[in-house]
């Protein structure tokens, strides 16, 4: 009790006092960063999202690439980074040098490639032998890679990661048949099937993919319920931009939202405080694109605004709409709007004000142990495997929306209540639902008084 009263403590006056925010491990919502390490590639794939080629692009200078690095150590939250492109092994003394300082600070990093230097295992065992200490090869390969990169070469790369006992990843992009193009990749690969795992996604309809792939055979998938995968997967690209994810946002035209910074222009640990600060990143890790649409679609109809919406049935997939809400200027203002009036909404008391009040009135006291009886019955409900889906806080969200945790704690505190009712069998005892409710109001002070003693 006395441990958690003085975590409730720490707790409160670090929102009273207005701490700066700290993003060390476990509270950052990401856990690695990208490094476009060159726009460039040797080949030039019909659905690459970024359009990328042999002919133009940029790369990431050496000092930038060390000094971004070591930002990511100071920052102390990202402890992966992902060195991809563009083709990363057309700069291979960056990605070398690169990989070894992550190295040297404890970092761990995974490298993206088409496999094109692996034309034998030999030779495929000399380019990784440098970089052993890689924790994860990416390898691509699909049907749009191997009109380029035979497929031996994803192979020989396999076999050099084994011996070199580094984790082998094999990506597959795929169209509307994924069961089928997956498999086919799977039935090259059998003779290694052991030595690497997979990971797929869906061709996206944006870059090249959007002028030489048909845009019927695009794999199209229902997201009324589809929370983004990609918002975890910042990248930050050869001229310092900071992105939300790794996919199509890097490549929208002009100022977005998805655009979180430069790090030629501020540290990257101010970029990452923000992303995960910022009210509209955090609404749309938590709630979705769907609801955000929903409060840009209120908000148009509260102030009249005319909203031109595409319709949500004919987008392919997520990232769609994510184009629509981040750059289209009507959307993107109303978005702004909504974020205002949550602000406005809310009183200009400081805390400090709330603190003394508090104090003077002696309720500061019942405050924290008020938290921490409710940090107790959280505990206590997560060692019993209890749980607030994604779905459930986004029914009550328009009441609570700015007490995100409150809710979810309240929510997790409910059904503890009536785990503890089941487990009485109250049912059985009680018809009457007010005398129901009552018991379990009683048991749940019973057991806290046990708890708290
Ligand atoms: S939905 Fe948006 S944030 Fe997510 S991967 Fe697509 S473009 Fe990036």
């Amino acid at each position: 009790m006395k441990e958690n009263l003085s975590s409730a403590e720490n707790l409160l006056n670090d929102v009273f006092n207005n701490k700066k925010h700290r993003i060390d491990e476990g509270q950052f919502y990401a856990d690695s960063l990208g490094v476009m390490l060159t726009e460039k590639c040797n080949i030039r794939c019909r659905h690459c999202m970024f359009s990328s080629d042999s002919n133009n692009g940029a790369s990431f200078e050496w000092d930038t690439l060390a000094g971004l690095i070591n930002e990511i150590y100071e920052s102390g939250c990202v402890k992966k980074v992902r060195f991809t492109g563009g083709e990363p092994f057309l700069e291979i003394e960056k990605l070398y040098r690169g990989i070894t300082l992550c190295n040297e600070l404890g970092l761990k990093t995974t490298a993206g490639t088409n496999a094109y230097w692996a034309y034998s295992e030999k030779n495929a065992i000399r380019m990784l032998s440098p970089i052993s200490n890689l924790t994860e090869l990416h390898i691509s390969t699909d049907s749009f890679h191997q009109e380029f990169v035979p497929v031996e070469n994803v192979k020989n790369a396999i076999l050099a990661c084994h011996q070199l006992k580094i984790k082998c990843l094999v990506r597959i992009a795929y169209l509307h048949d994924p069961v089928s193009e997956i498999g086919a990749i799977e039935e090259q690969l059998k003779d290694v099937q052991e030595l690497y795992q997979i990971n797929h996604q869906p061709v996206l309809p944006s870059g090249r993919a959007t002028t030489q792939i048909d845009r019927e055979l695009i794999y199209a998938y229902n997201i009324e319920n589809v929370l983004c995968g990609g918002l975890g997967r910042l990248l930050v690209t050869p001229d310092g931009r900071v992105f939300a994810c790794c996919g199509p946002a890097v490549c929208w035209k002009g100022d977005h939202h998805l655009c979180h910074g430069n790090i030629r222009h501020e540290r990257l640990d101010v970029i990452l405080q923000w992303a995960e600060r910022d009210p509209v990143m955090r609404m749309l890790r938590r709630w979705g694109h769907i609801r955000l649409l929903e409060l840009i679609q209120r908000q148009a109809t509260i102030e009249n605004h005319v909203l031109i919406m595409p319709s949500i049935s004919e987008m392919t997939g997520i990232c769609s709409l994510c184009e629509y809400i981040f750059t289209d200027a009507n959307a993107t203002w109303l978005l702004k709007r909504v974020v205002q009036d949550m602000e406005d909404s809310t009183p200009d008391t400081s805390m400090e004000q709330v603190v003394d009040y508090l104090r003077c009135t002696g309720g500061f006291a019942p405050a924290l142990q008020e938290v921490a009886r409710r940090q107790l019955a959280v505990k206590a409900a997560g060692e019993r495997g209890l749980a607030v889906s994604e779905k459930e806080p986004q029914l009550v969200f328009d009441a609570w929306r700015k007490y995100e945790e409150y809710l979810e704690d309240s929510l997790l505190i409910f059904k503890f209540k009536q785990a503890l009712a089941s487990e009485a069998k109250l049912e059985k005892i009680f018809t009457d639902p007010q005398c129901r409710e009552a018991a379990i109001e009683l048991l749940y002070a019973d057991w806290l008084a046990g708890a708290v003693k």
